[in-house]
């Protein structure tokens, strides 16, 4: 399902538009599933909200469609979720909660719209279509993450060292945005648990130092010069070049 590679250039026009549908009640996925497939999307349906988080953060889709109320994660800590890991699809959740204090919840992890059940088909096309219309269509953003000479793309799952691409696996992959989603910035090892193992995972900070070294042997950081540790905090991705002098203080020691 993971597509690994993706055209450098999405055509929005052609290419089949792709929407994951995470609904715990089975008639009105599969009658959402098949309406909108009827309707010219390609769709992928779940009733899980932890299985949903990992094929979500695994695969490329134009939007989700998320209920909120489900029996494992709700859609909404889904939504944070993808938003913390730098996934900006665009949200639409699907609530049998007309409670605004719950809407708000939602709309503060990053969901993008809303419809109410029971909705009509129609009316869920015309959202869908007004949501990928303010989105750029089709159009997640494609992002590229640049430390020093390290880049990757989020969109397409690529990796370069230089002129080399690098082929990581999919954790090793996360775990590499998460760090550049967050350059300059220490974070700590149960941070990195949260946001780069599904939830099935039950944290283990060793795995993290583990999963590290495997990335740093793989973008050739055996010196530890670009991925670093902070001793007692966790680790961060830094320029390993000299900062070039700035206008600003020269000596200026944070205290
Ligand atoms: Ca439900």
């Amino acid at each position: 399902m993971a597509s690994r590679t993706s055209p450098p250039s999405s055509d929005a026009g052609t290419r089949e538009r792709s929407i994951l549908i995470v609904e715990d009640e089975d008639p009105i996925r599969e009658l959402v599933a098949t309406a909108l497939r009827f309707t010219g999307f390609s769709v992928t349906a779940s009733a899980s909200g932890r299985e949903a988080l990992g094929v979500a953060r695994n695969g490329t889709f134009d939007l989700l469609l998320l209920d909120v109320n489900l029996p494992d994660i709700d859609g909404f800590t889904i939504c944070r979720k993808l938003r913390a890991d730098g996934n900006q699809v665009p949200v639409i959740y699907l609530t049998a909660r007309d409670d605004p204090t719950d809407l708000r919840a939602g709309f503060t992890g990053g969901g993008d719209d809303y419809i109410t059940k029971p909705f009509s088909l129609e009316e869920l096309v015309l959202r869908i279509e007004a949501v990928l219309r303010r989105s750029g269509t089709g159009g997640v953003e494609r992002t590229r993450l640049v430390c020093d000479d390290l880049a990757l793309d989020t969109e397409s799952y690529r990796v370069w060292r230089g002129e080399d691409e690098i082929m990581l696996s999919p954790t090793e992959f996360r775990l590499l945005r998460y760090l550049l989603l967050n350059r300059d910035r220490v974070v700590s090892k149960n941070q990195i648990l949260d946001h780069v193992w599904d939830y099935e995972f039950v944290g283990d900070p060793s795995a993290v130092e583990t999963y590290i070294s495997y990335l740093r042997r793989k973008i050739g950081d055996r010196d530890a010069q670009l991925i670093r540790t902070v001793r007692g905090f966790g680790y961060a991705i830094q320029s390993g070049q000299p900062a070039q002098p700035t206008q600003a203080t020269q000596g200026g020691e944070a205290g």
